[in-house]
């Protein structure tokens, strides 16, 4: 590393599509250090927030030490692929802008020369699947719920069902991947659980005032 500054921001935005509701992606930047040559490099990409695809974690075997299978199973849902296929469009867009290219000498899409443009449609969702990564945000592989949820791991208060005394208050507890990164809300996560928990008498979840209606777009 060097003492450069780490540079990034992300901007979220409504793709109106696949039913995913406001803020259900988002475009983003950073500046990178390595610059073979002396030139500076950055990258912009999209993302998709609030996907749809659904993975697996399952145990390998009985032994608590062994790693689990872990099948992400991305872009498996047509409605994350096709809000990835019109997100990439208007990241090329973006790439094209003067605001972009009078800042730019070199420019690529992955691997591939950025005059080559995306592959034709046909083509764009096995182009996509074979480049598309989780930036480190996967969440939800131990769901809370509700008692009638069959997919709930944990009850509303991260129990995990089935079991005394273990509960579970991290990415893996979020119910629904969320329409931002994930650290916010795994920190609110627990700090509302900690609350609870240490509460002298502490308010069951029906007790709880809901959480209102979603924020309106940014
Ligand atoms: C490279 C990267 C960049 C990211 N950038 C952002 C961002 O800009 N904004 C954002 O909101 N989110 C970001 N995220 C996502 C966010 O960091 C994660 O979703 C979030 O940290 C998940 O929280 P967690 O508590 O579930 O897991 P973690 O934060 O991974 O916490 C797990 C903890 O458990 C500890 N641990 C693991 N095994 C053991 C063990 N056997 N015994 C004891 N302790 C153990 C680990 O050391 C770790 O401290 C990023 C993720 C990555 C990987």
């Amino acid at each position: 590393m060097t003492d450069k500054y780490a540079v990034s921001c992300l901007v979220r935005f409504n793709s109106g599509l696949g039913g995913a509701g406001p803020n259900d992606m988002g475009f983003g930047s950073f500046n990178l250090f390595n610059e073979p040559g002396g030139h500076a490099q950055g990258l912009i990409f999209v993302t998709l927030f609030r996907a749809f695809s659904a993975g697996t974690v399952r145990l390998a075997a009985r032994d608590p030490r062994a790693d689990p299978q872990i099948d992400l199973n991305m872009l498996s849902d047509q409605r994350d692929r096709q809000r990835m296929r019109e997100g990439v469009r208007r990241l090329l867009q973006l790439a094209a802008h003067p605001a972009v290219t009078s800042i730019s000498q070199d420019m690529g899409i992955g691997e591939v020369r950025a005059e080559a443009g995306l592959p034709r449609h046909d083509d764009l969702d096995r182009w996509l699947l074979a480049r598309c990564g989780t930036i480190g945000h996967p969440c939800g592989s131990a769901p809370m719920g509700s008692d009638t949820d069959p997919n709930a791991v944990l009850d509303p208060d991260c129990r995990v069902r089935g079991l005394q005394g273990l509960r579970v208050a991290d990415a893996s507890s979020l119910p629904a991947a969320p329409r931002a990164n994930n650290h916010l809300s795994c920190v609110m996560l627990a700090e509302h659980l900690a609350q609870r928990m240490i509460a002298p008498h502490a308010q069951t979840v029906d007790s709880l005032p809901s959480a209102g209606p979603e924020r309106p777009s940014t």
